[in-house]
């Protein structure tokens, strides 16, 4: 089985076909990490594809912003005029699926998908000592994550964290050969918005059988993704960060 892992799409529908198009072929079963929705001004074409193509999906903090399943005290402005609206934009059918999503760990064949750390799914796992409490909860060698829009993830041996950085900026590509003897948090990147300094989509391909995780980047309609957040009357900030990756 080869699987095609995503995670933070929040909306971006450009982002997302796109992605789509460029590893259709190469994976028999589509994952998400999380958060369909929230930010984007597409929340219902995202939550349909999910709906009729992904094999199986964690709830991501947005995602419960906008079915009414969280405080929205706890975010920023931005981000609760965007979980606002999509509340608002969400029809009933694929609010009902947004919010029947489980909370991870999510365990598939022999590995985990969580939103953000195996212990807690708000969790952001950033740097080096947040993964290693991580590791410690992890239940399989291999858990994929998101929630933190940074591509790359972290390998656990004999004690030691190895961060794991995204691909080459030059062709968008990298390749993981996981070895057996480790374990790894790995982080696919944000589909629709990006934070790491990349503005360009981020994905992971990934069979178990060879062991093998291909990091993936990929430019995208970023314009058109910005035109219909400002269309849409959602804050303009949404679509300007869209062009940075920050
Ligand atoms: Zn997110």
């Amino acid at each position: 089985m080869r699987y095609l892992i995503v995670s933070d799409i929040h909306g971006n529908r450009e982002a997302l076909e796109a992605v789509l198009d460029a590893a259709g072929g190469q994976y028999d079963k589509i994952l998400c990490c999380g958060d369909l929705v929230g930010y984007g001004a597409d929340p219902n074409a995202v939550t349909e594809w999910a709906r009729a193509n992904v094999a199986a999906v964690v709830r991501g903090n947005h995602d419960r912003a906008c079915v009414g399943l969280e405080d929205l005290e706890w975010f920023n402005p931005v981000a609760r005029l965007a979980a606002v609206w999509t509340e608002r934009e969400l029809t009933e059918e694929n609010a009902d699926y947004i919010r029947g999503l489980p909370r991870g760990p999510l365990g598939v064949d022999d590995f985990q998908l969580v939103h953000g750390s195996p212990l807690d799914e708000d969790e952001y796992l950033l740097d080096s000592a947040d993964a290693r409490q991580a590791f410690g909860y992890l239940l399989t060698p291999i858990a994929f994550f998101g929630h933190t829009h940074v591509q790359g993830g972290f390998g656990w041996r004999r004690g030691h964290i190895e961060p794991i950085g995204g691909p080459e900026p030059e062709n968008g590509r990298q390749a993981l050969d996981c070895d057996p003897d480790a374990s790894y948090l790995l982080n696919p990147g944000s589909v629709g918005q990006p934070r790491d300094g990349d503005p360009r989509a981020a994905y992971v391909l990934y069979s178990p059988k060879e062991r093998l995780v291909c990091y993936r980047r990929l430019a995208y309609d970023v314009r058109g993704a910005q035109e219909k957040i400002r269309r849409a009357g959602l804050p303009p900030v949404l679509a300007d960060r869209l062009a940075v990756g920050r």
